[in-house]
């Protein structure tokens, strides 16, 4: 049993409630390898922000839990090294699926899980986040938990369909749950294609514009739960000028789309304090890559095309963290 504590990571409790308060949210940015994480940390280091490192299935079983945990572990000790005393770094577990995960988890120094039942029904969601909550809150690590469900694939979590979440469940779940925040559905979802075409009208320019997302549904549950940490996943905008890139070097790509950022940074001012972000990173390092190797065809040394990779997700971070959730000189 390792406590996040000795680690120097921290749990969401107290920045969620500044968030909340200052209207801004704060980055969880998924990793699987040590050049996101380095850009990760980077990023919050010269914005100063508090950031998540989120670890989902999919991450365990590329890199292994027990790796992820002690490259967060580096992440702080780093953060140190490039000037941050007091760096502010949460250790999350995404789409636990299981109690028995979350405890794992929670037992090798994670600092935050979230339990996502949102595929069960309505009791049996309530029954096991309670019991993920229970023993978390035993270790004070907070919880994240989910009513509602996203389409899209990510990983292993995958849903044909989206149901938005019901605002008057919301008062019933995080009471009998006792969760630390809650992840709900109002219209992002999981992945590079959040859309179809059909679901979306074209500009002037032929490019896809998304339908909205639902903020009436938001602002009811921010009426029913004032001032509760709500969270957003499948929040990756898929910038064009990254899927255009990875188009012109090779890549397929086809009518990529996700939540235009000015949506993002609008749920940022309200009772949304922590945004997912996934799917950027991946194209941001697939974009540096495939054009690194296709004006340097004879390298071969990973050095070569990870360092340009490193840097464009760092570019990425910041760019978010500053201009869509505003998470900038927080700590
Ligand atoms: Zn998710």
């Amino acid at each position: 049993m390792v406590s996040y504590k000795e680690l120097g990571l921290v749990n969401t409790r107290e920045m969620f409630a500044k968030a909340v308060k200052g209207g801004y949210a704060i980055p969880a940015f998924n990793f699987n390898t040590m050049e996101q994480m380095q850009a990760i940390v980077q990023a919050a280091v010269e914005t100063k922000s508090p950031v998540i490192m989120q670890v989902s299935k999919g991450a365990r079983n590329y890199a292994n839990a027990t790796i992820l945990r002690y490259m967060a572990q580096g992440a702080v000790e780093y953060a140190k090294e490039l000037g941050c005393p007091n760096p502010q770094i949460v250790l999350h577990l995404d789409h636990g699926d299981s109690f028995e995960l979350c405890k794992d988890c929670i037992d090798m120094g994670f600092s935050s899980v979230m339990y996502d039942g949102s595929s069960l029904p309505y009791e049996e969601n309530i029954k096991i986040s309670r019991q993920v909550v229970e023993y978390a809150h035993a270790h004070d690590v907070t919880v994240e938990c989910e009513l509602g469900v996203l389409a899209g694939v990510e990983d292993e979590v995958s849903s044909a369909v989206s149901h938005y979440t019901k605002p008057e469940e919301v008062i019933d779940f995080a009471t009998r749950t006792g969760c630390d925040s809650l992840a709900i559905s109002i219209g992002t979802s999981h992945g590079a294609y959040k859309f179809t075409p059909a679901q979306c009208t074209r500009n002037a320019e032929g490019k896809l514009v998304p339908p909205p997302l639902a903020f009436d549904v938001l602002h009811e549950i921010e009426k029913k739960l004032p001032g509760f940490p709500i969270v957003l996943h499948g929040s990756s905008s898929v910038p064009q000028e990254e899927v255009d890139t990875i188009n012109q070097y090779g890549g397929k790509l086809p009518d990529a789309i996700g939540i235009p950022e000015e949506q993002l940074r609008e749920a940022s001012k309200s009772a949304v304090c922590k945004i997912n972000i996934d799917s950027d990173s991946r194209l941001a390092m697939t974009a540096a890559i495939r054009k690194y190797l296709a004006e340097n065809p004879g390298h071969f040394d990973p050095r070569q095309y990870l360092k340009p990779a490193r840097e464009n997700m760092k570019k990425m971070y910041i760019h978010k963290i500053v201009n869509v959730l505003g998470s900038n000189d927080k700590l």
